[in-house]
C-alpha cells in the first residue's frame, strides 16, 4: 500500500468528493478549501512536484494544466476568473508531495498571494 496520501486518494484507498476524473488525472475537493471553489487535479502517476512532472513526462504536465483549466469550466469560473496554483517546495507551502494543481475561485483573489 502507498504512503502517498494522493496515490492512495487515486487508488480509491481513501475518499474523497471527485469531481472529474480522466484517464490520466483525477480531480477532488480540497477538505479544507480556501475559496467557496477549491479543486485539487492531480495525475495518477506519482510525481512529487510540478518540476518533476515537468521533467519526466511534458505531456503530462500538459494535460494536468488541461485538466485544471477544465475542472474550472465545469465548475463556471471562467467569467469570474480563477487561479491554479502549484505550489513547488516546502518554501512555498506544498505540504503534500505528489504534484497537485489548485483550481481555486469563486471569490475575487488577491495578488500578490501571500
Ligand atoms: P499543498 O499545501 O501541498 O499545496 O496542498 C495540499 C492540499 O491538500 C491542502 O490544501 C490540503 O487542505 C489538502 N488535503 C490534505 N489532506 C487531504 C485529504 O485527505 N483529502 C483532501 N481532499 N484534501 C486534502
Ligand atoms: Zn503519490
Amino acid at each position: 500500500m502507498s504512503e502517498c496520501l494522493f496515490c492512495r486518494i487515486v487508488a480509491g484507498e481513501i475518499p474523497a468528493d471527485v469531481v472529474r476524473e480522466t484517464d490520466d488525472t483525477v480531480a477532488f475537493r480540497d477538505i479544507d478549501p480556501k475559496a467557496p471553489v477549491h479543486v485539487l487535479v492531480v495525475p495518477r502517476a506519482h510525481h512529487a512536484d510540478a518540476g518533476s512532472v515537468a521533467a519526466a513526462d511534458p505531456a503530462l504536465a500538459g494535460r494536468l494544466l488541461a485538466a485544471a483549466a477544465a475542472v474550472a469550466e465545469q465548475e463556471g469560473l471562467t467569467d469570474g476568473g480563477y487561479r491554479i496554483v502549484l505550489n513547488t517546495g516546502t518554501g512555498a507551502g506544498q505540504t503534500v508531495f505528489h504534484v497537485h494543481a489548485h483550481v481555486l475561485g469563486g471569490r475575487p483573489l488577491l495578488w500578490p498571494p501571500g
